[in-house]
């Protein structure tokens, strides 16, 4: 197989994947083989390779949007069958033994292993994955077209959920990027009255014409009280102006992996019981729940495809910038 490999993180620019060929890996017991035909670059992936992010092992092959077809079945895998899609994100597997995970909350497993981050992932023409973690395609995706879907996607449906708005109330998207605008499709498509914040006029203009009752800039005042809110902007400043907009009871969920410090704000916030929460990972039935609603809306996804061979050149967009939609690396393979 090839594959795109990060040895030395580094910056984008420089170029950090090298690529490698390999031998076809062989699936252990519990594993599928897939032939990899499209993965999309998250900019978690430009962390890692850049560095901000520490690698857990390097080499490593990154990448965890993957949509590809099965080639080789593990000898205890029942539930899937060469020639089968399959899609893998982010989560890659998870104990099935702790409390977290014996209680739905496998996302806060501390064995969990992340795609890409511990596993090879899918920047590459064959990748291995956990059957069990394996997720359905909806068929009306092409490949490429999926592969957005698998990251900013599901995590943003987490967010929406935890942020506790209800079908027909009103929630508030601050900042809105590639996964704010997946989670926008999600809400308008269940009711609800969607609010952007985001500081570019651009921007303000897209989310109106992707559906949003309103749009505006942090300076700006919503016209009405939030039932809830979800930060994508890594910045705590973010998480304090969106707890100011939330009504009594409001949940405000940060879809962030980290950001810098929350600036301390007065208790006053925070009183009738509003709420502030971190979003961390996703649940295999948050993916499977989301891929369903993504197939009934339709969500449309804007890709913009590199050949695998060009993964420096999509980190090295992405880093500037330069990439409408989600940058997506295609095989030819095998
Ligand atoms: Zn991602
Ligand atoms: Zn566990």
């Amino acid at each position: 197989m090839h594959a795109q490999v990060l040895s030395v993180p580094g910056p984008a620019a420089a170029g950090p994947l090298r690529p490698e060929d390999r031998p076809d890996p062989i699936p252990g017991p519990d594993e599928l083989l897939l032939d990899v035909a499209a993965c999309a670059v998250c900019r978690t992936d430009l962390q890692i390779c850049e560095g901000d992010l520490a690698a857990r092992h390097l080499p490593i092959i990154p990448g965890h949007q993957i949509v590809g077809r099965v080639t080789a079945v593990g000898s205890s895998v029942s539930d899937w069958t060469v020639g089968n899609r399959a899609g893998v994100a982010w989560l890659g597997g998870a104990c099935g033994e702790c409390r977290y995970c014996r209680s739905g909350r496998e996302n806060l497993c501390a064995e969990a292993r992340f795609t890409g981050w511990d596993r090879d992932g899918g920047y590459a023409t064959r990748s291995l994955v956990r059957a069990d973690f394996a997720l359905q395609i909806p068929a009306s995706f092409g490949d490429a077209a999926a592969t957005p879907l698998l990251c900013g996607g599901i995590i943003g449906y987490r967010s929406y959920r935890l942020s506790g708005v209800a079908p027909g109330q009103r929630l508030g998207l601050f900042g809105f990027g590639a996964s704010a605008l997946l989670t926008l499709q999600v809400a308008v498509y269940q009711g609800c009255e969607v609010f952007v914040v985001t500081r570019s006029g651009r921007a303000q203009r897209f989310a109106r014409e992707q559906g949003a009752v309103w749009a505006g800039g942090y300076e700006d005042e919503i016209p009405a009280g939030l039932d809830g809110a979800i930060t994508f902007a890594p910045a705590g400043t973010v998480a304090v102006a969106a707890l100011q907009a939330v009504a009594p009871g409001g949940t405000v969920a940060v879809n962030a992996v980290h950001t810098d410090a929350v600036p301390s704000f007065p208790f006053s916030y925070l009183w009738e019981e509003r709420v502030l929460r971190s979003v961390a990972n996703f649940t295999r039935s948050d993916a499977t729940q989301f891929l369903e609603i993504a197939a009934a809306i339709p969500i449309r996804t804007t890709v913009q495809e590199y050949p695998l061979a060009r993964a420096n050149e999509a980190l090295a967009d992405l880093a500037a910038g330069r990439v409408v939609g989600a940058a997506v690396l295609v095989t030819d393979s095998p």
